[in-house]
């Protein structure tokens, strides 16, 4: 069931989407090379407690998942493309690191990822690009997400400029829809046409999540029974915000 929140609720939704952006930022800076993924996890669970926040993951335990995930935060490195399970692995140099961070606040959701290399020296042109346009997937897709349109106007959007850069789309995961709960109606899809699909009304609050793999569309699970890998082992990226359809357009609750 899709549900339309108000201005005053989506007001309420403003201070959990101001905690997981500056959460990631901060994350994002302790991403440094020799860094445990688990000391993530734990800073993660440190600013959740400090933040009176809840985690939306770590009893999260959908059909897909082999147990409740455990953990605050997904660390999705290189070949993981979404769902990364932490685990007890110390970051390296040029290392591709996705972050995946979603908590309630007052019963209020926000959802958002960020992808970016680990260090300064190692930097790859062919990981640039790939975190690039997932970035500018997400860009396009806000743009895209007018009242009066339909979803499938944000779907089109994401899906030409990841044809345009040459990449596969995998639609198995997409964005869905934040209130309450982490995932509601309506799905929505990482490639599609404009002009199709749920109408865009002011009120309606979702989560665009564009993730790109360098050379394969096709997944499989981790025996860690939640990591998604990459088919053929390239590397992955993933963008995500949580915003909100307004008269006057689209609201990014988690900005940075
Ligand atoms: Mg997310």
């Amino acid at each position: 069931m899709i549900e339309l929140r108000t201005p005053a609720e989506i007001d309420a939704m403003r201070p959990a989407g101001a905690f997981v952006a500056s959460a990631l930022v901060a994350l994002r800076e302790a991403s440094v090379v020799g860094v445990d993924l688990l000391k993530l996890d734990s800073l993660a669970a440190g600013m959740i407690k400090k933040a009176k926040a809840t985690s939306c993951y770590v009893d999260y335990h959908p059909s897909f998942g082999a147990m409740p995930f455990g953990k605050v935060l997904c660390t999705s490195v290189n070949d993981a493309a979404l769902h990364g399970l932490p685990h007890s692995y110390r970051l390296k140099d040029g290392d591709l690191l996705s972050l995946d961070f979603a908590v309630s606040i007052d019963g209020w959701v926000a959802d958002s990822a960020i992808s970016f290399i680990v260090g300064e020296s190692e930097t790859s042109a062919a990981d640039q690009k790939l975190i690039d346009t997932t970035e500018a997937a997400l860009a396009a897709a806000i743009v895209a997400a007018q009242p009066g349109g339909r979803m499938g106007d944000v779907s089109a959007a994401i899906g030409a400029v990841c044809h345009a850069a040459g990449f596969g789309i995998n639609t198995d995961f997409g964005g869905h829809g934040v209130g309450r709960t982490m995932h509601g109606d309506p799905h929505v899809p990482n490639d599609g046409r404009p002009g199709r699909g749920v109408p865009l009304r002011p009120g309606l609050v979702f989560a665009i999540e564009p993730w790109l793999m360098q050379t394969t569309d096709r997944i499989f699970t981790d025996p860690d029974g939640w990591t998604l890998r990459s088919l053929d082992g390239s590397r992955a990226a993933h963008s995500e915000h949580t915003i909100a359809i307004t008269e006057d357009g689209p609201l990014v609750l988690t900005a940075r």
